[in-house]
């Protein structure tokens, strides 16, 4: 029997049991946070900038050419990003306070980019550059002077009312300025030349392993060398060694993917994209560890089964996991007992059932 199931929902199950319950059983949304839609803003900017300026097929969005015709020293993809920041807000019903973090971030970039062109006072007493110019006493002295700190003050008061969730120290001000300063500079300079080879956007894929059909979704399909390749963005702010990226359940499923599915003939390689900092572009040859992925998915469907959802704080020593897991608003801070939701004797019966309808 060959049952179906999502990678972002095995990779929950794999990150969580319990994040899996809540969202595949309970169905239950995660509050929106707002690093979340920090990386959903970025993602739509990408995607929307190869549908426009990598696949040359799809219409230039109105607003967006009209935003590019004003601001024409402007990169195109800072431009996107603005944009679709500022439709946040409108719906948000909060246009105003977009206007104060526009305001904001290029107050911000003229202070950050002195750092960027140097100058002693820029510099370390070594002459080398600051890794962090925001944390150094002369960006201190300067966002004094320009009333940068009241403005980001103001900003973070205003964003409490937003329907997202912000976490301890994670700062609206900070997050627009970094995104629509170095996180889309170093994004810029890394892009690479696909002009007219990009071949889809929110690419789906299909895997098939231990009798189970998994399916996910590549940012982009590319044709390289008359092979396709797929290509993921890596939206988080760290740079993970190489293995990381070799025992990523998506990129290996990504992998496996190809073949009869793939009209263009076998998938040559999976592509990461990582948006900080250096942007590695790495090539993950070879049979992509699908003995690996194939014991994770049949642990998984016997667990998922069985109903075995233990949530992570079970153990102490893995509750900062819960720190960076949305859910941790139901699990940790939305009272109640959450085990009290889980049903062993429901669960025991339902794998019964299944069995009985596997032999
Ligand atoms: S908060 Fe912790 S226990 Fe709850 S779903 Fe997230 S990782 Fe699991």
């Amino acid at each position: 029997m060959v049952t179906s199931l999502t990678l972002d929902a095995l990779q929950d199950f794999v990150f969580c049991p319990m994040r899996y319950w809540w969202r595949q059983v309970a169905h239950l949304q995660e509050p929106e946070t707002l690093g979340q839609v920090a990386q959903t803003i970025l993602r739509e900017a990408i995607l929307e900038y190869a549908r426009i300026y990598w696949m040359e097929t799809k219409p230039e969005p109105a607003v967006v050419h009209q935003a590019i015709q004003d601001n024409p020293k402007a990169h195109h993809l800072q431009i996107m990003v603005a944009t679709l920041w500022g439709y946040r807000f409108i719906d948000w019903k909060q246009a105003e306070l977009g206007r104060l973090l526009r305001q904001y971030g290029r107050a911000d970039a003229e202070i950050v980019v002195n750092f960027v062109r140097g100058g002693k006072e820029y510099r370390r007493p070594d002459g080398s550059p600051y890794e962090a110019p925001r944390l150094t006493k002369v960006y201190q002295k300067l966002a004094k002077e320009a009333g940068l700190l009241e403005m980001k003050q103001r900003i973070d008061k205003a964003a409490d009312h937003l329907p997202i969730k912000s976490r301890k120290k994670q700062s609206l001000a900070d997050t627009y300025a970094q995104m629509n300063g170095e996180m889309v500079a170093d994004l810029v300079a890394a892009l690479p030349n696909w002009k007219g080879k990009v071949l889809g956007v929110d690419v789906p894929f299909v895997t098939v392993t231990n009798g189970h059909e998994l399916a996910g979704r590549a940012d982009l399909l590319v044709q390289v060398e008359r092979q396709p390749e797929l290509v993921f963005f890596q939206y988080g702010q760290r740079l993970l060694p190489f293995k990381a990226y070799k025992n990523d359940l998506r990129i290996i499923a990504a992998l496996l993917s190809a073949g009869e599915r793939w009209e263009r003939g076998q998938m040559s390689s999976v592509r990461v994209f990582n948006l900080i900092g250096e942007v590695r572009q790495e090539r993950i040859y070879g049979p992509g560890r699908k003995e690996r992925l194939e014991a994770v998915v049949q642990m998984a469907g016997r667990t998922i089964e069985a109903g075995g959802y233990l949530p992570r704080f079970l153990r102490f020593e893995t509750y900062p996991t819960c720190l960076a897991c949305p859910y941790q608003l139901y699990c940790i801070e939305g009272g109640g007992d959450i085990l009290e939701r889980m049903d062993p004797a429901g669960h025991a019966a339902l794998s019964q059932q299944s069995r009985r309808q596997r032999e």
